[in-house]
């Protein structure tokens, strides 16, 4: 609390009153203290891959070039370490759009069961086009009226597919990722479960922070910038819903997001 004292006086010097003013400052040392760590998370991230191609090209022009084994695989680091450093930069931007409200939804009223199929589809695919990848099972459990949901299709397909990626990226060959779609007449639900490492009570509150990681080697490994949660989050809040994690450490997680949503009925015959 920040406090300020006035004292009031009459002409003559005699004191009649004083007025103080409290202010919670809180919040606002919050917020700055957040865009400090902000910034320092920034500088880090980018600094670590940065390091990477720095050394790597060192080690080549050093004379690595010359050895015909080790030269690829060298270039292949400093590839991959860019790219990740440019998919980072996109995703900041992406942020730091949405944090200036200049993304407006490009809504469209959309089967959400046709949407999620659809994705599911082609992560299937790619998943049994993929010879590094691992076996998951697909499980639909899906509510059998139609959703219809006014929803930006490719912002809303951009986050399911991050969960269902981190599903993938963070469970065990083998496992099994169930996707259900429940509608409770006022909003519809989506659960995303996998059978992975799961989260602690104490992670699973910061998991939607930006650059926020639970183990920062293996997300780094996988690839992993620590901002698809927290895009995933402003993109739900855009939509008006909400999103959260549920988990048990050792046996797995569920991702749920729930969508505002008006069952249409036949009668009205129009939307609402
Ligand atoms: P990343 O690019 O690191 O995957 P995300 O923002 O998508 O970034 O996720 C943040 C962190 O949340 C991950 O680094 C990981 O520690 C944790 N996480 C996300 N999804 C899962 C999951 N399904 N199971 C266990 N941990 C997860």
């Amino acid at each position: 609390l920040k406090g300020e004292f006035s004292i009031i006086r009459r002409e003559t010097g005699f004191v009649t009153g004083v007025v103080c003013v409290l202010t919670d400052v809180t919040e606002q040392e919050k917020t700055e203290q957040e865009q400090r760590d902000f910034v320092s998370n920034v500088s880090h991230e980018l600094r670590t891959p940065l390091t990477s191609i720095k050394s790597y090209s060192e080690a080549l022009s050093d004379g690595a070039w010359r050895d015909e084994k080790i030269a690829p695989q060298f270039l292949e680091v400093i590839q991959s370490e860019s790219n990740r450093m440019i998919r980072m930069i996109a995703n900041l931007l992406d942020l730091s759009k949405m944090d200036g409200g200049q993304i407006t939804l490009q809504t469209d009223y959309v089967d959400l069961k046709r949407i999620i199929n659809h994705i599911l589809d082609r992560l299937v695919f790619t998943l049994e086009s993929d010879s590094n990848a691992g076996n998951y099972n697909f499980v639909r459990e899906f509510t059998t009226r139609d959703i219809y949901v006014d929803i930006d299709q490719d912002r809303m397909t951009q986050v399911i597919d991050n969960i269902l990626n981190n599903a993938v990226k963070y469970s065990p060959d083998g496992g099994t990722i169930t996707v259900k779609i429940e509608d409770n007449h006022r909003s519809v639900i989506v659960r995303i479960t996998d059978e992975g490492l799961g989260i602690s009570k104490q992670d699973a509150e910061k998991l939607f922070d930006r650059f926020y990681r639970v183990d920062k080697a293996r997300s780094r490994e996988q690839g992993g910038s620590g901002l698809g949660l927290a895009i995933s989050k402003e993109v739900i809040e855009l939509h008006g819903g909400s999103i959260w994690v549920d988990s048990v450490e050792g046996e797995g997680s569920t991702f749920n997001f729930e969508l505002p949503y008006t069952e249409f009925t036949e009668l009205d015959g129009e939307w609402g």
